[in-house]
């Protein structure tokens, strides 16, 4: 795609350079930004010039990197990660919910994901099933942190201000260890999937179960324990913002997301069963 609109290219090497002018935009991947025309846009700063780690294992758990590609984090997660934090399991299945799968992640960076915000947004699944939070550094030189499942705030919008740049994915280390799973559905077999739940159970029995894709933001559910059926049923169809788009009814969304949910909840529900047997 040519983007004739933009006249210049900064390269970031320091913060200061994330100054920006009337105009410009922050780039990682780009392989949002150089997919369609950005008629708004006349600069692009790039942010992979600012020698952000990738991934720090950290006293509180993993950092990702804003500007780690999707990629280099599979490629970690497969062969270097403590083989303790079973929860990043969950980073491949996610991946592959990517419409446009390997092509894309090679390039694409989580950060980009997440602040794309696309409400298929396969790194915001994943995250916000791992509790994770956003560290967002603020134009006046301070930052601030919010759960990624809160920084989505509707379809491709988030809750950061101009100025304010994504620096790192922070996961805990109490979600890191528990049983992850992901069910989703597409009306294409290659397209977009209309649909995405993931679900998280910790080692004390809690558990967590996202809605994204079928909804304009992420929906998490905690509860206690491992639902029953009817619970998790009533806590999924109430979602108000099942939406309707050529992918899918609002009503064929909240209808599979359930049935996906109910997929999750039995296999964990069965898997405990076995465990206490
Ligand atoms: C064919 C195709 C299929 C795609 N399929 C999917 C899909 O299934 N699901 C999906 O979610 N997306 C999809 N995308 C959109 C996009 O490629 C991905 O969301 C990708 O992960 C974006 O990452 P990036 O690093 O390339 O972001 P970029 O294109 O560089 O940036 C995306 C947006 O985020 C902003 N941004 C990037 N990094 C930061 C940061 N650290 N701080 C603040 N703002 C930042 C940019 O200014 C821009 O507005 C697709 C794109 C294409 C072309």
């Amino acid at each position: 795609m040519d983007i004739t609109s933009v006249t210049s290219y900064r390269a970031a090497r320091t913060r200061a350079d994330l100054a920006l002018a009337p105009g410009e935009v922050v780039m990682a991947g780009g392989t949002w930004l150089m997919s369609e025309l950005q008629p708004e846009t006349t600069g692009f700063v790039d942010l992979t010039t600012l020698g952000w780690p990738d991934l720090e294992i950290t006293d509180d758990g993993l950092r990702i990197g804003a500007t780690c590609t999707i990629a280099r984090l599979l490629a970690w997660v497969e062969r270097e990660a403590p083989a303790e934090w079973t929860s990043l399991a969950l980073a491949r299945p996610a991946a592959d919910a990517l419409l446009a799968s390997f092509k894309i992640w090679n390039t694409a960076t989580v950060g980009g994901n997440v602040c794309r915000a696309f409400a298929a947004g396969a790194m915001i699944a994943f995250l916000s099933t791992l509790d994770a939070t956003a560290l967002v550094w603020t134009p006046d030189g301070g930052e601030r942190r919010i759960a990624v499942a809160e920084l989505v705030v509707d379809n491709a919008a988030t809750s950061l201000a101009p100025g304010e740049v994504l620096r790192a994915l922070d996961i805990p280390l109490t979600a890191l260890t528990s049983r992850v799973a992901l069910q989703k559905i597409a009306l294409a077999e290659l397209g977009r999937s209309g649909a995405v739940v993931t679900a998280r159970v910790d080692p004390g029995g809690s558990s967590v179960f996202v809605v994204t894709a079928a909804v304009r933001r992420p929906r998490v559910l905690r509860f206690a324990r491992i639902p029953g059926a009817g619970e998790l049923r009533d806590a999924v169809a109430s979602a108000t913002d099942f939406y309707t788009d050529p992918l899918g009814s609002a009503d064929w969304r909240r209808g599979v997301s359930v049935v996906l949910a109910e997929r999750l909840r039995a296999g964990f529900a069965r898997e405990a069963h076995e465990g206490a047997a």
